[in-house]
């Protein structure tokens, strides 16, 4: 078995992102050159902020920050930042939100930039707009998946006045998807029997296994945690203050790092017979159950955009995950288990940090202009569908 199972990762890890120019030739007019900028994603989270709160500034919006009490690996100020348009007592909004898995933000942080940079005067004027940078600013700072407490912020919105699910299959496997030690030899044989594993299992059971959550492995992958964590709690805070006028709500929840690469899955929290599910269809065009068939996502409890219906009760709320796929299944898996093992059992700030940060950020961003580009279009488009949706006036 070789050691890297993903030969490329080390490539893709090392290609530093570029300002890149793509052109083509018009098909009418072969003397007319389009040339289009695409601006790299940022290599840290303060770059992405940064870029974010300019772009926000300029376009005009209002901003307001929810600063976190953690700090970044080199001391960096966290926040929520939040960017609005539009009447603050609308009564559409449309909520986009990056980093709920803090790294996948790196993508879901530039597709906000860049409508903020290119698209904010294109809004309709009775639609209030609310941009939210770094649902869980702590991930995207120490670019990991999960926030400050290990927790995936997409399993933690349960209902917690009953006992959280149980998980033995994955207990079954706990220590070895993430074991205490992570030589080469024991990440070896740890690979080892999570392929047997697979192999007796499948890939469906496998990922339902590992990704479905668990609440009862504080340093092991897709935990949930103990109670509501700190961008949960901010979330419904901020609902409660802010969105009481609020009858129609769309959401655009941007996530990287599962399907084909460069490919936008959109993803429904609702089961689909509903009606929150065939509604999404008639906004976004194909949209999937979280979990059923052709889902790139497994089956799961506690993600937030399913959560979202008990914070904000009587509200008409149509909202996906937007899924752009990255590398294959399993090197995102390593990549995840090598984030858990330094957290849980290594040293983050020690020798190790930097190529498992790496390995990490290349299983959840790409940083090929052709891949920067094609997951635009997909976003913009829903943007424009939720608009014109939520303008009622139109
Ligand atoms: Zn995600």
């Amino acid at each position: 078995m070789t050691k890297r199972i993903h030969p490329n990762l080390g490539q893709a890890v090392a290609t530093e992102p570029t300002e890149a120019t793509r052109s083509w030739t018009s098909t009418r007019s072969r003397c007319h050159t389009w040339r289009v900028t695409i601006k790299p994603l940022s290599k840290t989270y303060t770059e992405a902020r940064q870029a974010f709160l300019e772009a926000a500034t300029t376009a005009g919006a209002r901003l307001s920050e929810f600063p976190h009490d953690r700090s970044g690996p080199n001391g960096e100020e966290l926040a929520i930042d939040v960017a609005e348009f539009g009447p603050a007592d609308a009564e559409s909004v449309l909520l986009i939100v990056s980093a709920t898995h803090g790294v996948e933000g790196f993508a879901g942080s530039a597709l906000q930039r860049r409508w903020l940079e290119e698209h904010a005067t294109e809004r309709p004027e009775g639609v209030r707009l609310v941009i939210v940078h770094a649902f869980n600013p702590y991930g995207f700072a120490w670019v990991r998946r999960v926030n400050e407490d290990n927790v995936d912020l997409n399993r933690n919105f349960i209902d917690w006045s009953n006992a959280a699910p149980a998980a033995p299959d994955y207990m079954d496997i706990a220590d070895i998807v993430v074991p205490a030690s992570w030589t080469e030899t024991e990440q070896e044989r740890t690979l080892g029997l999570l392929l047997e594993y697979l192999n007796e299992v499948g890939m469906e059971k496998l990922q339902a296994t590992i990704s479905g959550g668990q609440y009862e492995d504080p340093k092991g992958v897709f935990y949930g945690g103990t109670e509501p964590v700190w961008s949960h709690r901010w979330l419904r805070q901020w609902a409660s203050d802010h969105m009481s006028e609020v009858k129609r709500l769309g959401i655009l929840d941007l996530h990287t790092g599962l399907g084909e690469n460069g490919t936008a899955q959109f993803i429904g929290a609702n089961g689909p017979e509903s009606e929150a599910h065939q509604r999404c269809c008639e906004w976004f065009g194909e949209v999937i159950p979280m979990g059923g068939e052709n889902s790139v996502s497994a089956a799961l409890s506690g993600d937030w955009l399913g959560g979202i219906g008990d914070i904000m009760p009587g509200v008409e709320i149509t909202g996906v995950a937007i899924e752009y796929g990255t590398i294959d299944t399993i090197s995102v898996m390593q990549a995840l288990r090598a984030d858990a093992w330094l957290h849980g059992y290594g040293d983050p700030t020690g020798p190790n940090s930097a190529s498992i940060q790496a390995q990490v950020r290349a299983a959840f961003a790409d940083d090929e202009p052709h891949w920067v580009e094609a997951i635009w279009g997909p976003f913009a488009t829903c943007v424009d569908n939720a608009f014109a949706r939520l303008d009622t006036t139109a």
